[in-house]
């Protein structure tokens, strides 16, 4: 089943801050001068147009990007990534990037990049993205396989990002087993698993991502840094997001925790909390 496109809900508050996170992890990495891997087992399509019918259909974007590409006060943290949000859109005025791209434009020319999509559509599009970047390798593979084979990484550093679209309730287990495939030939990855906070009562998704965090922090003995963001714990469906990152680099706790509180701070209601642990 892959009836999920990313399409809907690109630039939206739960891609910010998993983007964000994106960024900054590469930009500690890119601090030592040798090579990392970019792993990105859902990768998307790579670049999107906020003014397409599946952008405008709910315009998730405007509470996220948007509200920030407005402020003028926006915190330095978000510097790198507005950057690059703004950069996108040189060719086309209502670009906003995927995580690969987002990554490929903090890495160097040593890097390398590995990216999983299975959607024939958003593969497509993915691959035309990067056709001319010598760094990247697109697959129309099951990314919830691919550690199993590519790791550990020969430069022996590397980024993971799993970002499934969880449409269906085996995928958290999924995650986990990618997770355990990954740590357990590549312990000193650093490794970001994003997830959605659901509240549907008597949905089987229903605070599966909370039992897929607990599984995380008892599994792996790891240093983990847990963040969310929530938008109002009161609505039904989706109503915030998290990352659980392992071996986190060093300042990205305060880095998030920074840019979190600000991202609370523009909604005067004050319905939106967040946690850093
Ligand atoms: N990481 C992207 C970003 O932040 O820009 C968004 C990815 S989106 C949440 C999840 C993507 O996974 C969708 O494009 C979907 O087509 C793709 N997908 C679903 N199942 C997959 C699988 N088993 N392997 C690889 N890709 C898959």
């Amino acid at each position: 089943m892959l009836s999920y496109r990313h399409g809907f809900h690109a630039g939206n508050h739960a891609d910010v801050i998993k983007h964000l996170t994106v960024v900054l992890c590469c930009e500690h990495l890119a601090k030592k001068d040798k090579p990392f891997w970019y792993v990105d087992t859902h990768a998307g399509a790579g670049m999107y147009d906020l003014n397409s019918e599946m952008s405008r259909k709910n315009e998730e974007h405007l509470q996220g990007v948007f509200a920030l590409l407005q402020d003028p006060k926006c915190p330095e943290v978000f510097a790198d990534y507005l950057r690059l949000v703004k950069a996108s859109r040189d060719t086309v005025r209502q670009a906003y990037p995927g995580s690969p791209w987002f990554a490929a434009q903090m890495m160097r020319r040593s890097d390398h990049l590995d990216l999983y999509e299975l959607h024939p559509a958003d593969q497509k599009r993915l691959e035309q993205v990067f056709e001319r970047d010598r760094r990247a390798k697109v697959h129309k593979k099951d990314g919830y396989l691919c550690l199993k084979t590519v790791f550990p990484p020969p430069p022996r550093r590397a980024l993971v990002l799993i970002d499934p679209p969880y449409e269906q309730e085996r995928e958290y287990q999924s995650v986990l087993q990618s997770l355990s495939d990954g740590i357990g030939r590549f312990s000193t990855g650093v490794y970001i698993v994003w997830y959605p906070l659901i509240q549907r009562p008597g949905s089987p998704k229903n605070k599966s991502s909370e039992k897929l965090v607990k599984q995380i922090k008892t599994r792996f003995s790891q240093e983990q840094l847990h963040v969310q963001l929530i938008m109002n714990k009161d609505q039904e469906g989706m109503y915030g997001s998290g990352l659980a990152i392992i071996n986190p680099p060093w300042g990205l706790k305060e880095q998030l925790e920074s840019a979190l509180k600000y991202i609370c701070s523009l909604d005067k209601s004050g319905v939106r909390t967040f946690s850093v642990q």
